[in-house]
């Protein structure tokens, strides 16, 4: 029996599709691992490399962020046109099942790894259902150890991507994570995180940890950090800002080898960070975390949210210069994007102002909802510009051309978000 896994390409000319490097996905990784030993297991990415709709697969499985929807489906036409089963699970496919429904033979809803084995199984017996739905949420001391052998040949820059937590305690307006994952922060054991880190070692010292906030359980970070201290490796992750207030974890990530964080800044506006539920941001404080940030070795990626209720055109300029002066080693601006199952689509829609369901125009660089203090046009023109002006090369040299040992990371990104984002503008005229 042979189990495709698919990851459908992004749209053409969206800036996570264009850009050059390309990160697994860790989640067919764990489905892979969590797929009976007699199956044969095969990934295709289309984002590098083409997809054979013809090929041999008895059973095929595709996971979609919200933009990458449409084109899953299409692909799930032509397999299921052939008479092949198609699954899907994912973000979008969880909070729209019924939508994926129309495209796809079943649906799994929220953590795949607890109901794949069955799915598998019903699959075999004949008798596949339409929705699977975990009852519980996954112990992550269950969690099987991602099958990266799927990833060989395709030329990822990095495949030391390993998750340790799952959830958030937080529950911010914009984001998906705490209606998928949930509220209760869930932690892997140390000692296991420990034994698949020995083995990545032997590939490459860079990880990435991709979980969506590492620092929630101190008592967990710290001695994950400490136990990590000296085995060599160099990676990120993701922190919220007020991680900067808390020294004895901020040199213990550092001394264990933490090169950067991807950093939700959100926005300058106190009043706005307030109203999305940001409750780990004081914007008066951030240039001051910034610093203790790089006191450590540990750059920054951050993301600013354009388009909130309290954002007018004057936001843009202050975003740059805060950044400059921050010296932010690499940032993303996404528009607020009303993704199903967050609380700001569901506040948008009760407000009559979604403007479009167009999946694919859902990649945090278009938007869909009508702003409240600017025009859908002044968003538009200042998320662009702000992009052009954060990664030309005058401001670069302001931020990253310094000696600090995430240069190494850091420098390479801007340059390969430089290069999207002008694609990016060369395929959307
Ligand atoms: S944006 Fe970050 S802090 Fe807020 S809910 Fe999502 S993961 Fe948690």
């Amino acid at each position: 029996m042979k189990l495709l896994l698919i990851s459908p390409g992004w749209p053409k000319g969206r800036l996570w599709g264009e850009l050059g490097f390309k990160f697994p996905s860790l989640s067919l990784a764990a489905i892979a691992a969590a797929t009976p030993p007699h199956w044969e297991v095969a990934l295709c990415d289309e984002n590098v490399e083409p997809l054979d709709v013809a090929g041999h697969a008895d059973l095929v499985a595709i996971t979609a962020m919200t933009p990458q929807a449409p084109r899953a489906y299409e692909i799930a036409d032509q397999f299921r046109a052939r008479g092949i089963r198609v699954v899907m699970g994912g973000f979008h496919a969880s909070n729209l099942p019924d939508e994926a429904l129309l495209h796809v033979d079943a649906v799994v809803v929220g953590e795949g790894d607890l109901v794949w084995p069955r799915l598998v199984s019903d699959f075999e017996r004949g008798t596949l259902q339409p929705v699977y739905r975990p009852d519980a949420m996954l112990d992550m001391a269950d969690l099987p150890v991602a099958r990266r052998e799927i990833f060989a040949g395709k030329g990822y820059l990095l495949t030391n991507t390993l998750q340790t937590t799952r959830g958030c305690p937080f529950d911010c307006e914009f984001c998906s994570v705490t209606a998928f994952y949930g509220r209760k922060y869930r932690e892997r054991p140390v000692e296991q995180v420990l034994t698949e880190l020995e083995v990545l070692r032997k590939q490459n010292s860079f990880a990435f940890f991709v979980d969506d906030n590492l620092v929630a359980n101190r008592r967990y970070a710290l001695s994950l950090f400490s136990a990590m201290k000296g085995m060599g490796f160099k990676w990120l992750s993701h922190a919220p800002i007020d991680f900067a207030g808390d020294p004895e974890l901020m040199r213990a990530a550092g001394e264990s080898g933490c090169i950067g964080m991807f950093v939700g800044f959100e926005s300058l506006n106190q009043e706005s960070l307030v109203a999305m539920g940001k409750v780990t941001n004081q914007a008066t404080s951030y240039l001051e975390q910034a610093k203790v940030f790089r006191d450590h070795g540990i750059g920054i990626l951050g993301s600013f949210v354009l388009g909130s209720d309290g954002d007018t055109p004057a936001i843009f300029e202050p975003i740059l210069r805060f950044c400059e002066e921050a010296r932010i080693e690499a940032a993303i601006f996404p528009i607020l994007t009303p993704y199903p199952g967050t609380k700001v689509r569901e506040r948008l829609e009760k407000e009559g102002r979604i403007t479009s369901n167009d999946w694919r125009d859902y990649d945090m660089g278009h938007v869909n909802f009508i702003p409240r203090g600017m025009s859908a046009a002044e968003l538009q023109a200042g998320h662009d510009w702000l992009n052009r002006s954060f990664y030309s090369f005058s401001s670069m040299y302001r931020r990253i051309f310094k000696l600090h040992r995430s240069v190494q990371v850091f420098a390479p990104m801007n340059f390969g978000f430089r290069s999207a984002i002008r694609r990016t503008a060369k395929v959307m005229g």
